[in-house]
């Protein structure tokens, strides 16, 4: 069966789509996050969005029929992709199994990104996003080149509403507690990786690389 198919796990602030976007920049495999299509639903202020933020603003999951269906519409007619941060649970997790047997797929690897909670908080809280072309910072260890601006397109950064104190504690908590399990259910499946998170970007990339070295010499061939 041609092209990768993966699945980005890991608590919130693990550099999920930090990694994916490079993995997409250098190997063109496109990333999904249910993240992004969320916000983008909230800001365009649609009937998703409105019901969506609802659960986003209190750090909890979204329905899962409403993330599945969501899910089916962007990676139906791609043969490789990246999800970034579904599933979150292991109905999600069933879902997708379910989804992708009738387009007669399969996943080919699920990375976990392993990061403490004290390094998730620490990211979260120097977190800063563009609000036009989504590039992420970290005000400590990726800072953008003139204060608050984005160093690509010069729009001012904001922090994402979910991104303080309470929130972050309560992303956490639902992480524990509906995506660890996901863990055991992928490492049955035999197609779980783990890689240190904790490391800088660049170490986190190059894990990345080493643990995928197989699935993309494949691919290339
Ligand atoms: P993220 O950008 O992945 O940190 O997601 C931000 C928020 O969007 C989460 O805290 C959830 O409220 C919602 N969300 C994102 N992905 C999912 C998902 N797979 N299932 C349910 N809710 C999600």
């Amino acid at each position: 069966m041609e092209g990768l198919r993966l699945v980005f796990l890991g608590p919130p602030g693990a550099g999920k789509g930090t990694q994916a976007d490079k993995l997409q920049e250098s190997f063109g495999i496109v990333r999904v996050s249910t993240g992004d299509i969320l916000r983008e639903a909230v800001t365009q202020g649609t009937t998703l969005g409105e019901v969506a933020r609802l659960y986003m603003d209190r750090g909890e999951l979204v329905p899962d029929d409403i993330i599945i269906s969501l899910v089916r519409e962007r990676i139906v007619n791609l043969t490789e992709f990246i999800l970034d941060g579904f599933p979150r649970n292991v109905s999600q997790a069933e879902g997708l199994d379910r989804l992708l047997s009738t387009l007669n797929k399969e996943l080919t690897r699920v990375i976990y990104f392993n990061v403490t909670d004290d390094e998730v908080k620490r990211r979260l809280l120097a977190r800063r996003v563009c609000p036009q072309c989504k590039r992420v910072y970290n005000l400590i260890t990726d800072p953008p080149k003139v204060d608050e601006k984005c160093d690509f397109c010069g729009t001012t950064l904001v922090t994402r509403t979910d991104d303080n104190d309470e929130t972050i504690g309560n992303r956490l908590k639902v992480y524990h507690e509906q995506t660890q399990p996901l863990l055991e259910y992928y490492e049955k499946k035999r197609i779980l990786k783990r890689i240190d998170g904790d490391m800088d970007p660049k170490g986190v990339y190059n894990a990345l690389l080493e643990v995928l070295k197989d699935d993309l010499y494949k691919k290339e061939r």
